[in-house]
């Protein structure tokens, strides 16, 4: 198949109020990311952003900060992000039992069967944060057969260890995704 004739998503990772500075998981330059994604958002035929949707009691609160519990201001997109062109949002770590790292694990659709419903057979993750969501999200997409690109400009890490997100880039990368 010629390379310009494929169906290519963006997946945009939790992009979301409590990862970025001034959150109460704030991610060191997250917001930086957003006008990078304006960017670059038009030049996908699909676009879904993921959203941690946390109930206010959960297993997650016992390793992270609250963050993102649903329907806070925490938990909304960041402001500056051009919402327009997101044709889908998924819902993720709803339970009060589960991570939901992964936009895989979304609750309010199966996301792989959506992807694959439209054709996608390229998808570009960015977003927050590269050693978390981004990291299970890519690994997961390359598992469900998609051919995955990490825009490096458009993540940030959480770098709990100063060198967690360089960990992450090689753990992509050796599972097959591809850096850019
Ligand atoms: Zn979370």
């Amino acid at each position: 198949m010629k390379k310009n004739s494929i169906i290519k998503a963006l997946l945009i990772v939790d992009v979301q109020n409590d990862f970025c500075p001034g959150g109460s998981l704030a991610v060191i330059d997250g917001d930086q990311v957003v006008p990078v994604i304006n960017q670059l958002i038009d030049q996908f035929d699909v676009v879904c952003a993921s959203k941690d949707w946390h109930p206010d009691q959960t297993i997650h609160f016992d390793r992270w900060p609250v963050h993102c519990v649903a329907n806070t201001p925490g938990a909304d997109f960041h402001p500056q992000l051009n919402q327009d062109p997101i044709d889908q949002i998924l819902f993720k770590g709803t339970s009060n039992q589960d991570d939901g790292y992964s936009a895989f694990e979304a609750t309010n659709i199966n996301l792989t069967q959506w992807l694959k419903q439209k054709g996608v057979e390229e998808l570009t993750i960015v977003g927050l944060a590269t050693d978390y969501c981004v990291k299970a999200s890519a690994l997961d997409a390359v598992d469900q057969g998609f051919q995955v690109v990490v825009k490096q400009e458009a993540i940030r890490a959480v770098n709990l260890l100063p060198n967690d997100g360089n960990k992450a880039l090689n753990e992509m990368k050796q599972a097959g995704v591809e850096i850019v």
